[in-house]
């Protein structure tokens, strides 16, 4: 065999040997997980599914008071401790972090679910509205992405990211340019870290829900309103709408986006990285109205 070539195999084993060394997913009952957003909705049925399995989880919201009474449900001190963050503030989530690390001894599963929702038509979308749908979820994600991959990587442990995106993310609804926008966005940074962060064995995936209307709090502070008149029908009716429309007529609730947390990280999928998981009964593969 030639030099060059030996070199090149020599090279390839130590790449494989750094594989191997990889961390493969821990246990959900030994991690620590940071769960933005989750004084509401969706992001407090992800934290109470989190502690269900055992792991012990930070509850950042920027509401301080709904942070505090769902780790208070959750369990107090032992199990989930309130932070207050607002994620457009670097200073802020650098804090949360170090608050997770002094109460947990160290953070390896994040969920960027922190979110507001501005739906408008294109011609009333105004530049402060673009700006602050963005500041929130496409900078804000990728803020905490950066501290969750910081304090990762100095673990040496790997850890799982995982991003509350949307069906928005792939398909165009209607009177909704700068959220879906966002979500867009949300799913390229989940290729792109996953890219990134698999050497330091930190897997980065999303899941996109269709319309979670029950338990909302952006559905029940506007946005159902205004979806439902963009639809022609009553707000009550939002919920059973998006359920007719799917595959399988089931409606998305939050217990259902955090199955879909919890099925990424739980340890069964160590070889899953980059991917974005439907949470939508359907209406990706087709459709129907
Ligand atoms: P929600 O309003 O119930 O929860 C959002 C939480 O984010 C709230 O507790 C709010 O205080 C917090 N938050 C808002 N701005 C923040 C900031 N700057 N810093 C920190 N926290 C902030 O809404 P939800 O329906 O549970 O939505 C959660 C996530 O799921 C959002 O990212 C949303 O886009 C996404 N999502 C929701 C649906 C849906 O139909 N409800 C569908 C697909 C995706």
């Amino acid at each position: 065999i030639e030099e060059s070539e030996k070199f090149r195999i020599e090279y390839w084993a130590l790449e494989e040997a750094k594989l191997r060394r990889m961390p493969a997913p821990k246990p959900l009952a030994t991690r620590v997980a940071l769960v933005t957003g989750a004084g509401s909705g969706i992001g407090k049925a992800i934290a109470r599914r989190l502690v269900a399995e055992g792991a012990c989880v930070v509850v950042a919201d920027l509401d301080a008071g709904n942070a505090a009474a769902v780790a208070e449900e959750l369990g107090g001190a032992d199990k989930a401790v309130a932070v207050t963050v607002d994620v457009t503030s670097e200073e802020q989530i650098a804090a949360a972090f170090r608050d997770a690390v002094l109460a947990f001894g160290g953070v390896d599963l994040v969920v960027n679910n922190a979110g507001i929702s501005i739906s408008k038509p294109l011609l009333e979308t105004t530049a402060r509205d673009w700006d602050l749908q963005h500041d929130i979820m496409a900078r804000g994600s990728f803020l905490v992405s950066r501290e969750a991959a910081r304090v990762m990587i100095a673990q040496e442990l790997g850890g799982d990211i995982v991003y509350i995106a949307s069906k928005n993310a792939v398909f165009a609804g209607p009177n909704n340019i700068a959220y879906s926008a966002t979500k867009a966005d949300q799913a390229h940074q989940v290729r792109l870290l996953a890219a990134e962060l698999g050497e330091h064995g930190i897997r980065v995936n999303g899941v996109n829900p269709d319309g979670v209307v029950r338990g909302s709090g952006i559905f029940a502070g506007g946005w159902g309103a205004q979806r439902a008149a963009t639809y022609g029908i009553e707000e009550e009716k939002l919920g059973e709408f998006y359920a007719q429309r799917t595959i399988l007529k089931r409606e998305v609730l939050p217990d259902h986006v955090a199955n879909a947390v919890f099925a990424l990280t739980g340890g069964e999928l160590t070889h899953t990285t980059g991917l974005h998981v439907p949470v939508d009964a359907g209406v990706a593969a087709a459709f129907l109205r």
